[in-house]
């Protein structure tokens, strides 16, 4: 866009007002001149007439062209300065200063010219024309020269207009100079306020531009007062309020991007066509979505669940909640609560939003706590029928022979210690999980703690023929000391228990980054590795019989894994069928 070029508006404007005063300026220029030519005219026209009054008298009285006459006349007009001519009332030229007395018998009649005729009529007539005698433009002016009350002959007084033209001429020029002048000061001052008018202009073009552009930061500078400055007043205005009403949209918007993305739940909302509008980070964690631009893309091409995308639909088709329970197996097994809120407003972007529960975990414990509760009757049951069998064969008879009853008192006996064991760990178990933090945590001596639990244990071990040696050194850890000597108690009592008479049970102690790692081996006869990671959940028994045959409940490494997680540490087993056992647990220094 150059300088110059028309298509700016600044310059449009500049070349109309410049072509608007030029043709004003021409006009009354014109004007002017046509004003001045026809006031001289009429003034040459009064001076002829009042030199034909003048010299009305001194033209002789003769009604044929004559020397006499011709001399008088061209006395009379060298007197004047102008041309003489006398006329007939038919027309016929009687003298004429110009000519000679032969020429002014040859002339042609006169009649006809207009001002001759007005004058033959009475009045004073006057006319400009060319004239082919004297190859000039000629004034003249004729007058009737009346005898008693008729007209008798005509006095035509002419003037070449070569002179007025010169006079013309002179008043012309200055007028020229004044329009040269006129048009080149229109331009100058046209281009000055042309050049300001563009500047304003084009300083609103750019801001509103920029504003075009979302770029509300700067105000436009336009000087003056009129409406050009409002109109920049009335954008600035405008864009100020822009920016407020921006800036409280992006705050309410980070608000609730913020909301929803703290979110537990997943949040999605989808459009009519069910595609996605929004999806929170809880979304994208469940349903494993890596890609950012996911947004108007088919829910199910994102969640890639056939179910969720019908209960969406569903919901959006019949405007209301749907919900349901979903089992989703990519990108891992996970149970979801789906709730669905249609909403079938016409305009609306969001057509359904849909929260996203993951209940896997709750679940889970349920499925725990149920399994729980059918594996506690379970074992419940089995001592209770044993006992309940007595007592109905003791009933039956068998009372009466004192041999029989001893024996089945004394089953019984045993059925009722395993049933307090049993309730006894059960107890303990719960304790441990409803008061998970309820630690006492104190500085123990470790070597101290475990000889103390050897002590204990030392009827079994004794019974068995089997050595316990107790390697950890005199070292201090900090746990609670009831609940670590259940550790050491359920751990040694087992090795002692699965282990092959005459059997050895090493305790150690190792050091790894942030822990203590102490290991329990055993030369028993081992668990099937397989079942090594299984060996730490409730009731589980390698060998269900053989286990309640040495009084177990199956509780015994549940409750070590629950005191040693409490105290921040870990288990683990290592073993294999026939070749002992290795019980680890970690305790953080
Ligand atoms: P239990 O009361 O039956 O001993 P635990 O929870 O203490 O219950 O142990 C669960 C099961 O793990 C046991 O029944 C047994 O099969 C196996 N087990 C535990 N410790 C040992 C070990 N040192 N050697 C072999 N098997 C073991």
């Amino acid at each position: 866009m150059s300088f110059f070029s028309f298509n700016r508006f600044g310059n449009r404007l500049t070349f109309l007002f410049s072509l608007i005063f030029i043709l004003l300026l021409l006009g009354i220029s014109f004007f002017v001149s046509r004003v001045i030519e026809t006031k001289m005219l009429s003034q040459v026209e009064a001076s002829l007439l009042a030199k034909a009054k003048l010299v009305e008298n001194q033209i002789p009285t003769s009604d044929t062209p004559s020397e006499g006459v011709q001399d008088k006349v061209k006395h009379i007009a060298t007197q004047t300065q102008s041309r003489i001519t006398v006329i007939d009332i038919s027309g016929k030229v009687i003298a004429d200063s110009m000519r000679d007395l032969s020429q002014v018998k040859e002339m042609d009649n006169h009649r006809w010219r207009p001002e001759v005729r007005s004058a033959i009529e009475g009045r004073v007539g006057s006319s400009i024309r060319f004239s082919q005698t004297l190859q000039m433009k000629m004034f003249y002016v004729a007058v009737p020269m009346f005898k008693g009350g008729d007209v008798e002959r005509v006095l035509r007084i002419t003037l070449g207009l070569d002179k007025l033209n010169e006079i013309l001429s002179s008043v012309r020029k200055p007028i020229l100079i004044g329009l040269i002048f006129g048009v080149f000061v229109v331009l100058v001052m046209g281009f000055t306020v042309g050049a300001s008018i563009r500047k304003r202009v084009e300083e609103m073009t750019l801001a509103a531009t920029r504003y075009a552009k979302g770029d509300l930061s700067q105000k436009i500078m336009v000087q003056g007062s009129d409406e050009l400055n409002v109109l920049a007043d009335t954008m600035n205005k405008m864009a100020h309020i822009l920016t407020k009403r921006i800036s409280e949209i992006e705050n309410e918007r980070s608000k609730l991007s913020a909301i929803l993305d703290n979110m537990t739940e997943g949040v999605i909302a989808v459009n009519s066509q069910r595609r996605l509008v929004l999806m929170n980070q809880s979304a994208k964690n469940i349903f494993g979505i890596s890609q950012s631009d996911i947004l108007a893309k088919p829910l199910l091409e994102i969640v890639k669940n056939q179910l969720i995308d019908q209960i969406v639909e569903k919901s959006i088709a019949q405007s209301k909640t749907i919900s349901k329970e979903i089992e989703m197996n990519y990108p891992e097994n996970k149970i979801l609560k789906a709730n669905a809120v249609g909403m079938q407003e016409v305009g609306r972007e969001v057509s359904s939003i849909l929260v996203i529960y993951d209940v896997t975990e709750l679940r889970r414990l349920e499925m725990v706590r149920s399994e729980f509760v059918a594996n506690v009757s379970h074992e419940l049951k089995t001592p209770l029928t044993s006992i309940k069998g007595f007592i109905e064969t003791l009933l039956g008879g068998a009372l009466e022979d004192k041999e029989q009853s001893r024996k089945f008192l004394q089953m019984m006996d045993e059925d009722t210690k395993r049933l307090a064991r049993l309730i006894d760990d059960i107890l303990k178990l719960s304790n441990i999980e409803s008061k998970e933090d309820d630690l006492n945590l104190k500085h123990l001596n470790l070597k101290q703690l475990v000889s103390s639990v050897v002590e204990i244990l030392e009827p079994q071990s004794k019974e068995k023929k089997i050595s316990i040696r107790n390697q950890i050194p005199d070292i201090q850890v900090q746990a609670d000391e009831d609940k670590l000597r259940q550790v050491f108690l359920n751990l040694i009592d087992n090795a002692i228990k699965f282990n092959s008479e005459g059997g050895f049970v090493t305790l150690d102690i190792n050091e790894i980054p942030g822990y203590y790692e102490i290991s329990i081996t055993d030369t028993g006869l081992g668990i099937p590795s397989e079942a090594t990671s299984r060996v730490f959940e409730r009731f589980f028994r390698v060998d269900k019989a053989r286990s309640r045959e040495m009084g177990g409940t199956g509780l015994g490494l549940s409750i070590v894994k629950h005191i040693v997680e409490n105290h921040g540490g870990s288990v683990s087993c290592n073993s294999s069928i026939g070749e002992g056992a290795t019980f680890y647990f970690t305790l953080p220094k």
